[in-house]
């Protein structure tokens, strides 16, 4: 894994369990790679032989324009998450949105197609989720964010069923999802936001099912304010574990141990 900062990441401790899991005798390491430097990682991949490679921020653009063929996701997001090594040749993925959904599915059985989606955010994470709703069938995939610009280019990767919304809109949506840093723990020991949720939690209904990509605390205020309403709610663990597991499957070519990587990856939240 490629990234500045790495050494908190949980991504080393999930996929090693996974490796473990499977009897695989691969390993998982992080390595520290300042912005500009990404370039030269790869090279090193080549050199080393790695098989394959996780890219966290922030080189996650700079990956796609240096890889040698990208994914239809890595391509349409211009971001990679995840490399395999063949031969000589670097296949760029990104694995974000198939795992948000992947994840989805598992916990709660939703089915975003022909259903209506509410974004909140317009970074990374939240385009890797639009396009992913809307590759899955949605019926509407509207982005509320502060910051229009960002929203409109995050609600154009939904095509047709695109659009920017605004704080109103989450009442009407089947599935809410936050995909802001709002609620995370580090955030607010570090004073950054002051929100304790992305929205107001009166827009929340009790048919819903509210997503929040934050994973620290392992209950966000989101989740818990969602559930007093009546809503189902989840935490960013299982979008964090199945894009980890997509990665571990196009690396090895084996199906990843989803929940032995969900039982390390809540663990060592809950120890932290
Ligand atoms: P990012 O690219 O920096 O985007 C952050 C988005 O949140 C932007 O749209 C930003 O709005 C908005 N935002 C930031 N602070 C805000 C505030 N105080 N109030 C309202 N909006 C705010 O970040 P990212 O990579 O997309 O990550 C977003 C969150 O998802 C993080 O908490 C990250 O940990 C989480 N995440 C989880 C997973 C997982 O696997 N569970 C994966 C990726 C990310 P502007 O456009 O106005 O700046």
């Amino acid at each position: 894994m490629i990234g500045d900062p790495v050494r908190h990441s949980l991504s080393p401790l999930i996929l090693n369990a996974a490796f473990a899991a499977r009897g695989l005798d691969w390993v998982f390491v992080a390595f520290p790679v300042v912005a500009g430097d990404a370039r030269r990682a790869l090279d090193g991949m080549r050199a080393l032989g790695i098989e394959g490679l996780s890219v966290t921020m922030p080189h996650k653009g700079e990956v796609a324009d240096l890889v040698d063929v990208l994914s239809p996701d890595a391509e349409a997001l211009a971001a990679v998450n995840c490399v395999v090594r063949e031969g000589e040749l670097l296949r760029g993925h990104n694995t974000d949105g198939a795992g948000f959904v992947a994840g989805l599915r598992a916990e709660t059985g939703f089915d975003p197609a022909g259903r209506a989606c509410a974004v909140v955010g317009a970074g990374g994470a939240a385009r890797a989720v639009v396009l992913a709703l809307a590759r899955e069938g949605a019926a509407e995939v509207v982005v509320v964010n502060r910051t229009r610009a960002t929203a409109e280019q995050a609600a154009a990767l939904a095509g047709e069923a695109g659009r920017v919304g605004v704080a109103g809109d989450i009442s009407g949506a089947d599935l809410v999802v936050n995909a802001t840093p709002v609620g995370m723990a580090a955030a607010a020991r570090e004073g950054q936001d002051v929100l304790r949720t992305p929205f107001d939690p009166s827009l929340l209904r009790p048919e819903q099912v509210v997503a929040d990509l934050v994973y620290v605390p392992l209950v966000t205020p989101l989740v818990e304010e969602a559930r007093a309403r009546g809503a189902t709610a989840l935490n960013g663990v299982p979008m964090l574990v199945h894009q980890a597991a997509a990665a571990l499957t196009l690396w090895t070519g084996e199906p990843a141990p989803v929940s032995a990587m969900s039982v390390a990856a809540t663990r060592t939240i809950t120890k932290a």
